[in-house]
């Protein structure tokens, strides 16, 4: 199905709700039945009540959520997919429902911060352990596979680093030894990246950053098989309880629609923001995977069809000082985590780190990330070069 088609079209049943363009937001936490047969019906598979007895309790499933999950499974290439509260939810769900005991876990290093803390923090207390490796090479994974490895975590691009793993030969690698994978595809999204077709079991994207848009709601995407999905769905989903809600879904849905016209435009402006700070004399490295000096440029155009709106740079400088400095500075440009609105932003690693162990000689130590919002290249530009201009 076009991609059109799925923002402007899919799930919507404009029929049952007076023709409205813009769907309802079915802000109920239960739904009433006339008949004990089909309450009996609900019950016996809550993945699958719309279609049987009706909808039962918005902690399963709710119309305005499932207009979502139907764009967003489409999206993905999948058969189906969850909507969670926020993206560590989707990951922890997807994670926690395919492990047991005495599992093993090979993980690229350096995963996003609250997947890092559920491998060294959870796990542990329910005996699963965890390998991290350099994932940019097929070999490094092979090796640290162990007879009881059950699952390969990925994240590509990583989100400070941009690391790539070869995707393709990472999920075979998998297949071949029953292993199940998730990657963490929220640099991408669907639109630039599909991890589904390149044989990924799961595919999680946050759907607080590109998705949503406008840096008003958390979401998080969790796709898959139809197997896959109705186990997470009937212990994880439920269970812990974080679903959606119907607002923040129906905000997600309104994110969607300009999803498509705000990445070109992102692209577009990354591009010429990229190139300026290459060219700047102040800036020491960028690091962007569709730069050609990115060291795993031929597989992220392989990969990829577009890289999104962050990158990575340095300044010509040791002083933890002028990176503060150069941050401090900068006047419409604002400091924050998150990424994915139509404001841009930077953050400086330094700031997770304590000044004391700050290390200039450690290249990530001055890492200073940047994400390109809707704003005008020649509006960032301008700010960049005057903050700039402080450094020393
Ligand atoms: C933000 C983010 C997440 C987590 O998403 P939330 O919606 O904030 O929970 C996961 N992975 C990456 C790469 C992210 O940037």
């Amino acid at each position: 199905m076009e991609i059109s088609q799925i923002i402007n079209e899919l799930g919507e049943e404009r029929e049952n709700y007076f023709n409205a363009v813009a769907p309802p937001i079915i802000q109920t936490s239960n739904f009433a039945f006339k008949k004990v047969a089909d309450l009996h019906k609900a019950f016996e598979d809550e993945s699958d009540c719309y279609r049987t007895g009706g909808y039962l309790y918005s902690r399963g499933l709710n119309p305005t959520v499932d207009i979502l999950r139907k764009k967003l499974a489409a999206l993905d290439g999948a058969e189906d997919c969850l909507v969670f509260n926020n993206g560590a939810a989707a990951i922890f769900a997807g994670i926690f429902a395919n492990i047991k005991t005495g599992d093993h876990i090979v993980s690229v290093k350096a995963p996003y911060t609250w997947v890092q803390r559920m491998f060294d923090v959870i796990l542990p207390r329910f005996g699963v352990t965890v390998t991290y490796i350099d994932g940019t090479k097929i070999e490094n994974w092979e090796k640290a596979t162990q007879p009881n490895t059950t699952f390969y975590y990925l994240e590509s691009p990583n989100s400070w680093d941009f690391a790539l793993q070869p995707i393709r030969e990472v999920a075979a690698l998998a297949r071949s030894k029953g292993v199940t994978t998730l990657i963490d595809n929220s640099y991408c999204t669907p639109l630039y990246q599909k991890p589904i077709d390149m044989g990924i079991d799961l595919a999680m994207q946050t759907a607080t950053k590109y998705i949503g848009g406008h840096s008003d709601t958390l979401g998080g995407v969790l796709s898959g098989s139809h197997a896959m999905i109705k186990k997470i769905f009937d212990s994880e989903y439920l269970n812990i309880g974080s679903g959606i809600q119907p607002f923040n879904a129906w905000l997600l849905i309104r994110g969607l629609r300009t999803l498509p016209a705000r990445l070109e435009r992102i692209v577009k402006t990354t591009r010429e923001v990229v190139a300026w700070m290459k060219r700047h004399q102040k800036v020491e490295s960028v690091i962007f995977p569709f730069d050609e000096s990115f060291p795993q440029y031929q597989l992220a155009r392989e990969q990829m069809k577009e890289a999104g709106g962050l990158f990575t740079f340095s300044l010509r400088t040791n002083k933890m000082g002028s990176i503060v400095k150069f941050c401090e500075s900068l006047q419409h440009i604002m400091m924050a985590v998150s990424w994915g609105g139509h404001e841009s932003l930077v953050i400086p690693k330094c700031a997770g780190i304590n000044p004391n162990n700050f290390d200039p000689a450690n290249h990530e130590h001055r890492y200073i990330r940047m994400y390109v919002g809707l704003e005008d290249a020649s509006y960032l530009i301008a700010d960049l070069e005057q903050a700039l201009a402080g450094v020393d």
